[in-house]
């Protein structure tokens, strides 16, 4: 079973991703936890070299070229082997992530970011993506106000693209009710993850 979480920044997947993965562990199921961009020494290089601030010159397209590279290589050296040896991935952001960031906020097209991930992935999805939804507005107070975050070169971007993201999100949810479940995220976390466990336990095999 290939579980991805996502949705726009500030939204809790990491704390969720924690108390999933402490749920997960008392059921006995083996499961790996991990994250994009990165997972793995290659794309965790890759990923320093997208968030790194100083490269403030970095074109659009470069940059979901290198997701999709970072996610091609996590893909194929961490998360396939893990399924075929039956374990549940959990997994902090995956192609949805690109679709929204890159394909939407950046401008570049959904479609086409869409194919250089068909690319990338071939026909690996996840089997149930958990969104996590939240305002735009309310995602940048909690970023904010959580100073022991990781400083990031995207942590410059306007509300608007953020809603965009935000926006986006929504549209991938509402065409793909089945593999994706959206999370109302404005609560407490202790409330998110309980709906966000609730869903995960309900596509447990
Ligand atoms: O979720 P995480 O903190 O790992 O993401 C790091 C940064 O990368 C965030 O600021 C997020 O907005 C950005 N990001 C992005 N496009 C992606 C994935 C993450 O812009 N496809
Ligand atoms: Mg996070």
């Amino acid at each position: 079973l290939f579980v991805t979480l996502e949705g726009p920044d500030g939204a809790g997947k990491t704390s969720v991703m924690e108390i999933l993965a402490a749920r997960l562990k008392e059921t006995g199921k083996p499961f790996i936890q991990t994250r994009e961009p990165g997972g793995i020494r290659i794309s965790e290089m890759i990923r320093e070299i997208i968030l790194d601030q100083a490269n403030t010159e970095m074109d659009a397209r470069t940059e979901a070229l290198l997701y999709a590279a970072a996610r091609r290589q996590h893909l194929v050296q961490k998360i396939v082997p893990a399924l075929q040896e039956g374990k549940i991935v959990l997994c902090d952001r995956f192609i949805d992530s690109s679709i929204a960031y890159q394909g939407a906020g950046r401008g570049i097209g959904t479609e086409e970011v869409r194919e250089i991930n068909r690319f990338a992935i071939g026909s690996t999805m996840p089997d149930l993506t958990i969104l996590l939804d939240l305002s735009a507005e309310e995602g940048l107070a909690r970023i904010a106000r959580n100073k022991g975050r990781e400083v990031n070169r995207l942590d410059s971007e306007s509300l608007e693209f953020h809603r965009i993201v935000r926006a986006e999100y929504e549209t991938i949810a509402e065409t793909e009710p089945e593999r994706v479940i959206r999370i109302d995220a404005s609560g407490t976390l202790e409330e998110t993850a309980e709906k966000a466990w609730a869903s995960l336990k309900s596509r447990l095999p």
